[in-house]
């Protein structure tokens, strides 16, 4: 389906408005950020300004309601500026999509307004020591008592961990089901039984403050049940997975669209017994494999976004296809561009060392880039 030029013209604007807002609001602190594993608060007070968590929030709950071609655009220009920015942006977004499609309408009330302008901010929680990016493999326990559930157990590297005011947490209802077993609930951070580790100190994406969470007899309103017990994996089909992997791959092509900027304006710039480097053809090589890389990487993701847009049953298997190709390419495009730029690029005061770090972390958030190829294989294979 050919999307009207309206709709076009809309998502330019927008993109438009988002790219300045990274150069000038968020780039300039990143890299401070970045040293110190300061969590954006002040970066994040400018995204809720400027409207942004409503983006794929339907109008009816005061959204904007837009594709994820559009989310995809939005997530690139954030990550331009701060890949961490953008990762805190993509977790909060597919929480407030979550409640939106299958939360309750009080819940919906409670949150999605304060979350809509980033007053309250929202994180999800699924990946445990012991599970890997296997969540039909978590352990956490909720079990129902009277109005409540008691949450047992733990989560592992959870992004905004600490800073996130609500979370939404799968959970084993029914130990005896499996995958059918799991539901997802909505934790506020100052549940009774809640608490946090440290802050892990990461190679990249370091203001994104990953933390474990701890639940001992943690009690939660039966009321925070997020679609009916048993249905985690689909609340997290349609909102995590169904978004979250588009925001992760346009993370990766807004990073390496970062770092092909540098390495660009570098070689032209660096000059050498009088020649710019950028006139050699072995420094011109790695410029275009990185300008193809970035570029075919964009394409695809606009491309598994309009398909996952128009079927939306397929936007899982879409978006792994999307975030594996993407991740891969920003590795290979940041690491060329510490070579563009020579003895430069490694130091940190130069930030194509950061995005390199960053990349780093994208081949392993949400799902490894071996399971992703599994997955894909397999649907392939129709196994
Ligand atoms: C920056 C960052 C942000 C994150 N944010 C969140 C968040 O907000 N919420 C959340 O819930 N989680 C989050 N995570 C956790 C993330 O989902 C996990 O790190 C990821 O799923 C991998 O799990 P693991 O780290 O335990 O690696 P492991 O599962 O221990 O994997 C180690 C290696 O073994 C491979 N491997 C494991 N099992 C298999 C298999 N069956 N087949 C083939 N290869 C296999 C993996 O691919 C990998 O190479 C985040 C992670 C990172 C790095």
């Amino acid at each position: 389906m050919e999307k009207s030029s309206n709709a076009i013209e809309q998502q330019m604007e927008i993109r438009e408005l988002v790219s300045q807002i990274a150069k000038e609001r968020l780039a300039p602190l990143a890299s401070e950020n970045d040293r110190s594993g300061t969590f954006p608060e002040e970066a994040i007070r400018v995204l809720g300004e400027a409207g942004l968590p409503g983006l794929i929030i339907s109008e009816a709950y005061g959204g904007v309601g837009e594709v994820r071609s559009t989310f995809a655009a939005v997530v690139q220009e954030l990550a331009k500026g701060c890949a961490s920015t953008a990762l805190i942006y993509t977790s909060h977004s597919v929480v407030a999509k979550a409640i939106e499609i299958a939360g309750s309408d009080a819940l919906r009330e409670k949150w999605l307004p304060e979350m809509l302008r980033c007053r309250a901010l929202g994180a999800f929680a699924v990946h445990e020591r012991d599970s890997g990016s296997n969540s039909g493999a978590i352990a956490t326990k909720a079990v129902r008592n009277g109005g409540s559930y008691i949450v047992n157990g733990s989560k592992f590297f959870i992004t905004s961990g600490g800073e996130a005011d609500v979370y939404l947490v799968l959970v084993r209802t029914d130990p005896a089901k499996g995958s059918q077993g799991l539901s997802a609930l909505l934790i506020e951070k100052n549940a009774p039984g809640l608490s946090f580790g440290r802050v892990e100190d990461k190679m990249g994406l370091r203001s994104t403050s990953s933390r474990e969470m701890f639940f001992s007899d943690c009690r939660v309103p039966a009321e925070n049940l997020i679609g009916a017990e048993g249905e985690g994996q689909q609340v997290l089909g349609k909102s995590v997975v169904g978004w979250g992997f588009y925001g992760a791959a346009a993370i990766s092509v807004g990073v390496a669209k970062a770092a092909l900027e540098i390495a660009v304006r570098h070689a032209k710039e660096r000059v050498i017994a009088g020649q710019p480097i950028g006139t050699h053809h072995a420094v011109q090589f790695m410029i275009s494999k990185m300008m193809l890389g970035s570029e075919s990487a964009e394409a695809y993701l606009e491309a598994c976004a309009a398909k996952a847009d128009a079927s939306p049953e397929s936007a899982a298997l879409h978006g792994f296809k999307a975030k594996l190709f993407a991740s891969e390419m920003a590795l290979e495009v940041t690491d060329k561009a510490i070579q563009v730029l020579g003895g430069h690029g490694y130091c940190r005061d130069y930030v194509v060392e950061r995005l390199f770090r960053d990349a780093r972390g994208l081949t392993l958030h949400f799902k490894t880039s071996e399971w992703l190829r599994q997955d894909v294989a397999r649907a392939a294979l129709g196994l």
